[in-house]
Protein backbone atom coordinates (compact mmCIF):
# COMPACT_ATOMS: atom_id res chain seq x y z
CA UNK A 1 0.00 0.00 0.00
CA UNK A 2 1.56 3.41 -1.12
CA UNK A 3 1.58 6.09 1.55
CA UNK A 4 -0.86 8.38 -0.04
CA UNK A 5 -3.19 5.31 0.06
CA UNK A 6 -2.50 4.63 3.80
CA UNK A 7 -3.24 8.11 4.70
CA UNK A 8 -7.30 7.72 3.68
CA UNK A 9 -7.62 4.71 5.85
CA UNK A 10 -9.95 5.18 9.16
CA UNK A 11 -8.50 3.84 12.42
CA UNK A 12 -10.56 1.01 12.46
CA UNK A 13 -9.29 0.19 9.48
CA UNK A 14 -5.33 1.00 10.24
CA UNK A 15 -6.00 -1.23 13.46
CA UNK A 16 -7.10 -4.15 11.51
CA UNK A 17 -3.73 -3.53 9.22
CA UNK A 18 -1.99 -3.58 12.32
CA UNK A 19 -3.14 -6.60 13.88
CA UNK A 20 -2.93 -8.52 10.68
CA UNK A 21 0.54 -7.26 10.69
CA UNK A 22 0.27 -5.78 7.26
CA UNK A 23 1.31 -2.39 7.73
CA UNK A 24 3.75 -1.65 11.13
CA UNK A 25 3.37 1.79 12.83
CA UNK A 26 6.27 3.05 11.74
CA UNK A 27 4.67 2.82 8.22
CA UNK A 28 2.05 3.99 8.93
CA UNK A 29 3.25 7.04 10.75
CA UNK A 30 5.83 8.12 8.06
CA UNK A 31 2.81 7.80 5.84
CA UNK A 32 0.93 10.63 7.77
CA UNK A 33 4.57 12.24 7.76
CA UNK A 34 5.15 12.30 4.08
CA UNK A 35 1.23 13.67 3.50
CA UNK A 36 2.05 16.61 5.91
CA UNK A 37 5.55 17.38 4.36
CA UNK A 38 3.34 17.12 1.26
CA UNK A 39 0.57 19.56 1.69
CA UNK A 40 0.78 21.52 5.65
CA UNK A 41 2.80 24.23 3.58
CA UNK A 42 -0.09 25.25 2.03
CA UNK A 43 -2.97 23.61 5.03
CA UNK A 44 -0.54 25.18 7.81
CA UNK A 45 -2.43 22.60 10.04
CA UNK A 46 0.38 22.17 12.62
CA UNK A 47 2.53 24.56 14.45
CA UNK A 48 5.29 21.98 15.44
CA UNK A 49 5.96 18.65 14.52
CA UNK A 50 8.88 16.44 16.31
CA UNK A 51 9.35 13.85 13.12
CA UNK A 52 11.69 11.62 15.27
CA UNK A 53 9.90 11.90 18.32
CA UNK A 54 7.20 10.74 16.45
CA UNK A 55 8.64 7.62 14.64
CA UNK A 56 10.95 6.54 17.78
CA UNK A 57 7.23 6.01 19.32
CA UNK A 58 5.93 4.08 16.73
CA UNK A 59 8.93 1.63 16.30
CA UNK A 60 8.27 1.09 20.44
CA UNK A 61 4.74 0.20 19.31
CA UNK A 62 6.22 -2.37 16.62
CA UNK A 63 8.34 -3.78 19.49
CA UNK A 64 5.27 -4.22 21.66
CA UNK A 65 3.66 -5.83 18.75
CA UNK A 66 6.06 -8.37 18.04
CA UNK A 67 6.27 -9.30 22.04
CA UNK A 68 2.53 -9.61 22.05
CA UNK A 69 2.90 -6.54 24.33
CA UNK A 70 0.29 -4.49 22.66
CA UNK A 71 -1.58 -1.72 24.62
CA UNK A 72 -5.15 -1.55 22.99
CA UNK A 73 -6.78 -1.65 20.15
CA UNK A 74 -5.32 1.81 18.91
CA UNK A 75 -1.72 1.05 19.90
CA UNK A 76 0.37 2.82 17.18
CA UNK A 77 -1.95 4.80 15.46
CA UNK A 78 -0.67 8.38 15.42
CA UNK A 79 -2.70 11.23 16.38
CA UNK A 80 -1.90 15.17 17.29
CA UNK A 81 -3.00 17.74 19.32
CA UNK A 82 -3.75 21.41 19.36
CA UNK A 83 -1.39 23.33 20.97
CA UNK A 84 -3.09 23.93 24.84
CA UNK A 85 -3.01 20.02 25.60
CA UNK A 86 0.00 19.62 27.45
CA UNK A 87 2.23 16.85 26.45
CA UNK A 88 5.62 16.57 28.86
CA UNK A 89 9.14 17.98 27.25
CA UNK A 90 6.67 19.40 24.22
CA UNK A 91 6.07 23.18 23.33
CA UNK A 92 3.00 24.84 24.36
CA UNK A 93 1.97 28.03 22.45
CA UNK A 94 -1.70 28.36 22.34
CA UNK A 95 -0.73 29.80 19.41
CA UNK A 96 -0.08 32.70 21.45
CA UNK A 97 2.91 35.19 21.30
CA UNK A 98 2.83 35.09 24.84
CA UNK A 99 4.17 31.31 25.33
CA UNK A 100 6.18 31.12 22.58
CA UNK A 101 8.90 29.74 24.52
CA UNK A 102 7.04 27.62 26.81
CA UNK A 103 8.12 23.77 26.64
CA UNK A 104 5.20 21.87 28.86
CA UNK A 105 6.82 20.42 32.20
CA UNK A 106 4.24 17.58 32.75
CA UNK A 107 1.36 16.07 30.65
CA UNK A 108 -2.24 16.36 30.34
CA UNK A 109 -4.04 13.32 31.74
CA UNK A 110 -5.61 13.08 28.05
CA UNK A 111 -1.64 12.76 26.98
CA UNK A 112 -1.33 10.37 29.89
CA UNK A 113 -4.44 8.23 28.73
CA UNK A 114 -3.17 8.21 25.65
CA UNK A 115 0.41 6.81 26.44
CA UNK A 116 -1.00 4.15 28.13
CA UNK A 117 -3.35 3.02 25.20
CA UNK A 118 0.07 3.19 23.12
CA UNK A 119 -0.97 6.26 20.82
CA UNK A 120 1.43 7.35 18.95
CA UNK A 121 1.49 11.16 19.60
CA UNK A 122 2.84 13.64 17.54
CA UNK A 123 3.13 17.61 16.57
CA UNK A 124 1.48 20.23 17.90
CA UNK A 125 -2.05 21.40 15.75
CA UNK A 126 -3.27 25.63 15.13
CA UNK A 127 -5.54 27.51 16.66
CA UNK A 128 -7.19 30.56 17.17
CA UNK A 129 -4.92 32.18 20.53
CA UNK A 130 -5.76 30.57 23.56
CA UNK A 131 -9.07 28.64 21.75
CA UNK A 132 -11.02 32.58 21.00
CA UNK A 133 -12.41 32.51 17.56
CA UNK A 134 -14.37 30.88 14.69
CA UNK A 135 -11.15 31.03 11.93
CA UNK A 136 -7.82 30.03 12.98
CA UNK A 137 -6.91 34.05 11.83
CA UNK A 138 -6.30 34.84 15.12
CA UNK A 139 -3.50 32.51 15.77
CA UNK A 140 -0.32 34.55 16.06
CA UNK A 141 1.53 32.81 14.04
CA UNK A 142 -1.07 32.54 10.41
CA UNK A 143 -3.94 31.19 10.09
CA UNK A 144 -4.46 27.43 9.12
CA UNK A 145 -6.20 26.86 5.28
CA UNK A 146 -9.24 24.77 4.41
CA UNK A 147 -8.08 21.35 2.76
CA UNK A 148 -11.13 21.66 0.87
CA UNK A 149 -11.12 25.64 -0.42
CA UNK A 150 -7.19 26.91 0.49
CA UNK A 151 -9.16 30.55 0.37
CA UNK A 152 -11.50 29.51 3.10
CA UNK A 153 -11.02 29.08 6.85
CA UNK A 154 -11.19 25.88 8.41
CA UNK A 155 -13.23 27.22 10.95
CA UNK A 156 -12.01 27.19 14.98
CA UNK A 157 -10.65 27.46 17.21
CA UNK A 158 -9.55 24.10 16.73
CA UNK A 159 -9.03 25.14 13.26
CA UNK A 160 -5.46 22.84 12.59
CA UNK A 161 -7.45 19.78 14.45
CA UNK A 162 -9.90 19.68 11.84
CA UNK A 163 -8.01 20.27 8.98
CA UNK A 164 -5.08 17.97 9.64
CA UNK A 165 -7.59 14.81 9.69
CA UNK A 166 -9.28 16.46 6.92
CA UNK A 167 -6.35 16.81 5.34
CA UNK A 168 -4.69 13.32 5.86
CA UNK A 169 -1.87 14.66 8.00
CA UNK A 170 -3.53 12.60 10.72
CA UNK A 171 -5.95 10.22 11.26
CA UNK A 172 -7.60 11.85 14.40
CA UNK A 173 -6.67 14.63 16.88
CA UNK A 174 -7.90 16.09 19.69
CA UNK A 175 -9.17 19.87 20.52
CA UNK A 176 -11.17 21.55 22.78
CA UNK A 177 -14.72 23.15 22.90
CA UNK A 178 -15.75 26.39 24.75
CA UNK A 179 -18.32 27.63 22.63
CA UNK A 180 -18.31 25.30 19.32
CA UNK A 181 -14.47 25.35 18.63
CA UNK A 182 -14.84 21.49 17.58
CA UNK A 183 -17.78 21.19 15.84
CA UNK A 184 -17.70 24.20 13.41
CA UNK A 185 -14.49 23.51 12.50
CA UNK A 186 -15.06 19.60 12.16
CA UNK A 187 -18.45 21.03 9.85
CA UNK A 188 -16.19 23.82 8.02
CA UNK A 189 -14.03 20.67 7.07
CA UNK A 190 -15.95 17.62 6.36
CA UNK A 191 -14.58 15.96 9.46
CA UNK A 192 -16.48 14.32 12.57
CA UNK A 193 -16.26 15.81 15.62
CA UNK A 194 -17.66 15.94 19.37
CA UNK A 195 -17.65 17.70 22.75
CA UNK A 196 -18.23 15.79 25.37
CA UNK A 197 -20.07 16.12 28.13
CA UNK A 198 -18.94 18.73 30.62
CA UNK A 199 -16.52 16.45 33.33
CA UNK A 200 -16.71 13.54 31.05
CA UNK A 201 -13.05 14.57 30.24
CA UNK A 202 -10.43 15.98 32.49
CA UNK A 203 -9.35 19.52 31.94
CA UNK A 204 -6.06 19.11 33.53
CA UNK A 205 -3.14 19.91 31.56
CA UNK A 206 -5.83 22.05 29.09
CA UNK A 207 -4.51 25.90 29.14
CA UNK A 208 -7.61 27.36 30.32
CA UNK A 209 -10.41 29.89 28.00
CA UNK A 210 -13.32 29.43 30.65
CA UNK A 211 -13.17 26.53 32.74
CA UNK A 212 -16.89 26.12 33.21
CA UNK A 213 -17.76 25.71 29.51
CA UNK A 214 -14.07 23.96 28.21
CA UNK A 215 -14.09 20.34 27.15
CA UNK A 216 -11.87 18.44 25.40
CA UNK A 217 -12.91 16.04 22.59
CA UNK A 218 -11.90 14.21 19.45
CA UNK A 219 -11.82 14.55 15.60
CA UNK A 220 -11.74 11.82 13.13
CA UNK A 221 -13.04 10.73 9.68
CA UNK A 222 -16.25 8.62 11.16
CA UNK A 223 -18.56 8.01 14.45
CA UNK A 224 -16.51 5.18 15.30
CA UNK A 225 -13.21 6.69 15.09
CA UNK A 226 -14.28 9.20 17.39
CA UNK A 227 -15.69 6.91 19.96
CA UNK A 228 -12.79 4.67 19.69
CA UNK A 229 -10.92 8.18 20.92
CA UNK A 230 -13.65 8.98 23.25
CA UNK A 231 -13.17 5.54 25.13
CA UNK A 232 -9.41 6.44 26.00
CA UNK A 233 -9.49 10.05 26.71
CA UNK A 234 -12.98 9.81 29.03
CA UNK A 235 -13.06 9.25 32.47
CA UNK A 236 -12.71 10.37 36.23
CA UNK A 237 -9.70 12.11 37.04
CA UNK A 238 -8.67 13.26 40.74
CA UNK A 239 -6.68 16.04 39.07
CA UNK A 240 -9.90 18.27 37.80
CA UNK A 241 -12.13 18.59 40.51
CA UNK A 242 -14.87 19.12 38.01
CA UNK A 243 -14.51 15.84 35.95
CA UNK A 244 -17.32 13.27 37.43
CA UNK A 245 -17.06 9.56 39.09
CA UNK A 246 -18.50 7.71 36.18
CA UNK A 247 -17.39 4.26 34.38
CA UNK A 248 -16.44 4.81 30.66
CA UNK A 249 -18.81 2.45 27.97
CA UNK A 250 -17.35 0.90 25.33
CA UNK A 251 -18.37 3.65 23.05
CA UNK A 252 -16.01 2.03 20.08
CA UNK A 253 -18.23 -1.54 19.87
CA UNK A 254 -22.05 -0.34 22.09
CA UNK A 255 -22.32 1.89 18.64
CA UNK A 256 -22.91 -1.25 16.94
CA UNK A 257 -25.55 -2.41 18.66
CA UNK A 258 -29.01 -2.68 17.11
CA UNK A 259 -30.56 1.21 17.33
CA UNK A 260 -34.10 0.81 18.66
CA UNK A 261 -36.25 3.78 16.90
CA UNK A 262 -36.30 7.16 18.76
CA UNK A 263 -37.20 10.55 18.84
CA UNK A 264 -35.57 13.59 17.83
CA UNK A 265 -36.52 17.01 18.08
CA UNK A 266 -35.88 19.66 15.78
CA UNK A 267 -36.12 23.20 17.49
CA UNK A 268 -37.74 25.66 15.52
CA UNK A 269 -35.26 28.87 16.61
CA UNK A 270 -32.40 26.97 14.85
CA UNK A 271 -33.96 26.42 11.56
CA UNK A 272 -35.00 29.88 10.83
CA UNK A 273 -33.19 32.89 9.12
CA UNK A 274 -29.71 33.37 9.13
CA UNK A 275 -29.09 29.46 7.30
CA UNK A 276 -27.59 28.94 3.74
CA UNK A 277 -30.11 27.50 1.70
CA UNK A 278 -27.48 24.67 1.43
CA UNK A 279 -26.84 23.96 4.45
CA UNK A 280 -30.78 23.72 5.15
CA UNK A 281 -31.19 21.25 1.93
CA UNK A 282 -28.30 18.91 3.15
CA UNK A 283 -29.87 19.18 7.11
CA UNK A 284 -33.57 18.58 5.48
CA UNK A 285 -31.74 15.11 3.57
CA UNK A 286 -30.81 14.01 7.07
CA UNK A 287 -33.98 14.18 8.95
CA UNK A 288 -35.48 12.73 5.58
CA UNK A 289 -32.78 9.62 6.78
CA UNK A 290 -33.81 9.11 9.68
CA UNK A 291 -37.68 9.07 9.53
CA UNK A 292 -37.41 6.52 6.75
CA UNK A 293 -34.92 4.58 9.69
CA UNK A 294 -38.14 4.26 11.75
CA UNK A 295 -37.41 7.65 13.96
CA UNK A 296 -40.14 10.16 15.02
CA UNK A 297 -39.23 13.65 14.09
CA UNK A 298 -40.76 16.47 16.23
CA UNK A 299 -40.68 20.18 16.11
CA UNK A 300 -39.56 21.53 19.78
CA UNK A 301 -38.55 24.82 21.01
CA UNK A 302 -35.98 25.99 23.33
CA UNK A 303 -36.78 29.69 23.24
CA UNK A 304 -33.49 31.31 25.05
CA UNK A 305 -31.48 30.47 22.09
CA UNK A 306 -31.51 33.99 21.08
CA UNK A 307 -29.90 34.91 24.44
CA UNK A 308 -27.30 32.42 23.90
CA UNK A 309 -24.50 34.31 22.51
CA UNK A 310 -24.93 37.32 24.67
CA UNK A 311 -24.54 35.18 27.80
CA UNK A 312 -21.73 33.25 26.21
CA UNK A 313 -19.53 35.88 25.82
CA UNK A 314 -20.39 37.46 29.41
CA UNK A 315 -19.15 34.46 31.02
CA UNK A 316 -16.18 33.22 28.65
CA UNK A 317 -14.79 36.75 29.14
CA UNK A 318 -14.97 36.77 32.77
CA UNK A 319 -13.46 33.06 33.12
CA UNK A 320 -10.64 34.16 30.22
CA UNK A 321 -9.71 37.72 31.65
CA UNK A 322 -9.48 35.24 35.39
CA UNK A 323 -7.20 32.58 33.62
CA UNK A 324 -5.56 34.24 31.44
CA UNK A 325 -4.36 36.52 34.40
CA UNK A 326 -1.71 33.93 34.72
CA UNK A 327 0.55 35.22 31.94
CA UNK A 328 2.30 37.81 33.75
CA UNK A 329 5.72 38.18 32.45
CA UNK A 330 6.84 36.76 35.28
CA UNK A 331 6.01 33.11 35.08
CA UNK A 332 5.32 30.72 31.74
CA UNK A 333 5.37 33.50 29.59
CA UNK A 334 7.91 35.61 27.40
CA UNK A 335 8.77 38.86 29.09
CA UNK A 336 8.68 42.48 27.53
CA UNK A 337 12.48 43.80 27.02
CA UNK A 338 11.53 47.13 27.89
CA UNK A 339 9.88 47.11 31.38
CA UNK A 340 11.10 49.35 34.07
CA UNK A 341 9.27 48.09 37.08
CA UNK A 342 7.16 45.55 38.19
CA UNK A 343 3.77 46.70 36.85
CA UNK A 344 5.46 47.43 33.35
CA UNK A 345 6.76 43.67 33.66
CA UNK A 346 2.97 42.75 33.63
CA UNK A 347 1.49 45.50 31.54
CA UNK A 348 3.97 45.77 28.85
CA UNK A 349 4.88 41.81 28.35
CA UNK A 350 0.84 41.45 28.43
CA UNK A 351 0.32 44.50 26.04
CA UNK A 352 3.46 42.77 23.59
CA UNK A 353 2.50 39.02 24.25
CA UNK A 354 -1.30 39.16 23.66
CA UNK A 355 -3.58 39.75 20.43
CA UNK A 356 -5.78 41.69 19.36
CA UNK A 357 -8.96 39.54 20.11
CA UNK A 358 -7.58 38.15 23.49
CA UNK A 359 -6.82 41.63 24.82
CA UNK A 360 -10.54 42.37 23.70
CA UNK A 361 -12.32 39.64 25.66
CA UNK A 362 -9.61 40.15 29.12
CA UNK A 363 -11.23 43.63 29.01
CA UNK A 364 -14.48 42.79 28.37
CA UNK A 365 -14.53 40.27 30.92
CA UNK A 366 -12.84 42.17 33.75
CA UNK A 367 -15.53 44.85 33.34
CA UNK A 368 -18.75 42.67 33.56
CA UNK A 369 -16.58 41.65 36.83
CA UNK A 370 -16.17 44.73 38.05
CA UNK A 371 -17.86 45.89 41.14
CA UNK A 372 -20.99 48.05 40.11
CA UNK A 373 -21.69 45.73 37.05
CA UNK A 374 -21.42 42.63 38.26
CA UNK A 375 -25.06 42.39 38.99
CA UNK A 376 -26.17 44.12 35.59
CA UNK A 377 -23.73 41.33 33.46
CA UNK A 378 -22.07 38.57 34.88
CA UNK A 379 -24.43 37.53 37.84
CA UNK A 380 -27.54 38.19 35.13
CA UNK A 381 -25.32 36.18 32.63
CA UNK A 382 -25.13 33.18 35.25
CA UNK A 383 -29.05 33.67 36.06
CA UNK A 384 -30.21 33.15 32.16
CA UNK A 385 -27.58 30.41 31.77
CA UNK A 386 -29.88 28.18 33.99
CA UNK A 387 -32.95 29.17 31.98
CA UNK A 388 -30.87 28.13 29.25
CA UNK A 389 -29.96 24.75 30.66
CA UNK A 390 -33.48 24.01 31.69
CA UNK A 391 -34.95 24.96 27.80
CA UNK A 392 -32.52 22.04 27.00
CA UNK A 393 -33.94 19.94 29.85
CA UNK A 394 -37.75 20.51 28.96
CA UNK A 395 -37.19 19.70 25.76
CA UNK A 396 -34.97 16.48 26.51
CA UNK A 397 -37.85 15.35 28.27
CA UNK A 398 -40.12 14.63 24.80
CA UNK A 399 -36.63 13.64 22.93
CA UNK A 400 -33.85 11.70 23.08
CA UNK A 401 -31.87 13.63 20.78
CA UNK A 402 -31.59 17.38 19.40
CA UNK A 403 -30.76 17.47 15.84
CA UNK A 404 -29.43 21.08 14.00
CA UNK A 405 -26.98 21.90 11.64
CA UNK A 406 -23.64 22.58 13.52
CA UNK A 407 -22.86 25.93 11.70
CA UNK A 408 -25.05 28.55 9.52
CA UNK A 409 -22.86 28.52 6.96
CA UNK A 410 -20.08 26.38 4.98
CA UNK A 411 -16.25 27.72 5.05
CA UNK A 412 -16.25 31.22 4.27
CA UNK A 413 -13.21 33.07 3.25
CA UNK A 414 -10.54 34.63 4.58
CA UNK A 415 -11.21 38.63 6.11
CA UNK A 416 -14.87 37.89 5.28
CA UNK A 417 -15.70 37.98 9.09
CA UNK A 418 -12.06 38.91 11.13
CA UNK A 419 -13.21 43.14 11.12
CA UNK A 420 -16.52 42.36 12.69
CA UNK A 421 -16.46 40.50 15.81
CA UNK A 422 -20.19 40.28 16.10
CA UNK A 423 -20.02 38.57 12.73
CA UNK A 424 -17.57 35.85 13.59
CA UNK A 425 -19.34 35.31 17.26
CA UNK A 426 -22.83 34.64 14.95
CA UNK A 427 -20.90 31.62 13.56
CA UNK A 428 -21.30 29.66 16.77
CA UNK A 429 -24.71 30.21 17.23
CA UNK A 430 -25.77 26.69 16.59
CA UNK A 431 -22.87 25.45 18.96
CA UNK A 432 -22.90 27.83 21.75
CA UNK A 433 -25.96 27.02 23.93
CA UNK A 434 -24.66 22.75 24.46
CA UNK A 435 -21.75 24.39 26.46
CA UNK A 436 -23.85 26.81 28.21
CA UNK A 437 -25.43 23.42 29.19
CA UNK A 438 -22.82 21.01 29.69
CA UNK A 439 -24.23 18.70 27.11
CA UNK A 440 -22.94 16.05 24.67
CA UNK A 441 -23.05 16.95 20.94
CA UNK A 442 -21.55 15.71 17.66
CA UNK A 443 -20.54 17.40 13.98
CA UNK A 444 -21.16 14.64 11.52
CA UNK A 445 -20.34 15.64 7.52
CA UNK A 446 -23.68 15.52 5.61
CA UNK A 447 -23.04 16.81 2.50
CA UNK A 448 -21.03 19.33 0.20
CA UNK A 449 -22.05 22.38 -1.79
CA UNK A 450 -22.13 22.85 -5.42
CA UNK A 451 -18.62 24.23 -4.36
CA UNK A 452 -17.63 21.20 -2.69
CA UNK A 453 -17.49 22.97 0.73
CA UNK A 454 -18.45 20.45 3.29
CA UNK A 455 -21.65 20.53 5.44
CA UNK A 456 -22.49 19.01 8.80
CA UNK A 457 -25.25 18.34 11.05
CA UNK A 458 -25.35 18.50 14.43
CA UNK A 459 -26.76 15.90 17.21
CA UNK A 460 -26.94 16.96 21.16
CA UNK A 461 -27.47 14.32 23.87
CA UNK A 462 -28.66 14.28 27.25
CA UNK A 463 -25.83 14.78 29.59
CA UNK A 464 -23.57 11.71 30.18
CA UNK A 465 -25.58 9.44 27.29
CA UNK A 466 -22.13 9.77 24.93
CA UNK A 467 -23.32 6.20 23.74
CA UNK A 468 -27.26 6.98 22.57
CA UNK A 469 -25.47 10.27 20.86
CA UNK A 470 -22.88 8.06 19.24
CA UNK A 471 -24.74 5.43 18.09
CA UNK A 472 -27.17 7.48 16.61
CA UNK A 473 -24.47 9.53 14.76
CA UNK A 474 -23.22 6.30 13.65
CA UNK A 475 -26.28 5.25 12.29
CA UNK A 476 -26.25 7.66 9.94
CA UNK A 477 -22.67 8.10 9.41
CA UNK A 478 -21.85 4.48 8.20
CA UNK A 479 -24.24 4.86 5.40
CA UNK A 480 -22.95 7.99 3.99
CA UNK A 481 -19.51 8.64 4.82
CA UNK A 482 -19.17 11.58 3.81
CA UNK A 483 -15.93 11.90 6.01
CA UNK A 484 -13.99 9.37 4.08
CA UNK A 485 -13.96 12.05 1.21
CA UNK A 486 -10.34 13.49 0.33
CA UNK A 487 -9.88 16.88 -0.82
CA UNK A 488 -7.80 17.27 -3.82
CA UNK A 489 -4.64 18.49 -1.89
CA UNK A 490 -1.61 16.18 -3.67
N1 LIG B 1 -15.77 30.67 18.66
C1 LIG B 1 -16.08 30.75 20.05
C2 LIG B 1 -15.23 31.83 20.68
O1 LIG B 1 -14.65 32.54 19.96
C3 LIG B 1 -15.84 29.43 20.69
C4 LIG B 1 -14.43 29.13 20.95
C5 LIG B 1 -14.19 27.82 21.58
O2 LIG B 1 -15.07 26.96 21.62
N2 LIG B 1 -13.00 27.67 22.15
O3 LIG B 1 -15.14 31.98 21.84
Amino acid sequence: MSSIEIVDNTVSQLSLLLSEKKLSSFEITQAFIDQTNRVDDRVHAFLHLDEKNFLKQAEESDERRKNGKTKGKLDGIPIALKDVISVEGQPLTAASKILENYISPYDATVTRKLKDAGVIIGGRLNLDEFAMGSSTENSAFGPTHNPWNLDCVPGGSSGGSSAAVAAREVPISLGSDTGGSIRQPASLCGVVGMKPTYGMVSRFGLAAFASSLDQIGPFGKTVKDVSLLLEIISGHDPLDSTSFPREVPAYGSLIEDKLEPSVIGLPKEFFGEGMDQEVRDSVDKVIDFYREQGHKIIEVSLPTTELSIPVYYMIATAEASSNLARYDGIRYTSRSKYSENAIDVYAKSRGEGFGEEVKRRCILGAYGLSSGYYDAFYLRAQKTRTLIREDFNRVFDEVDTILTPTSPTPAFKFGEKSDDPISMYLSDIYTISTNLAGLPAISVPCGFTKNRLPIGMQLIGKAFHESELLSIAHAYDREHNFGCESPQLV
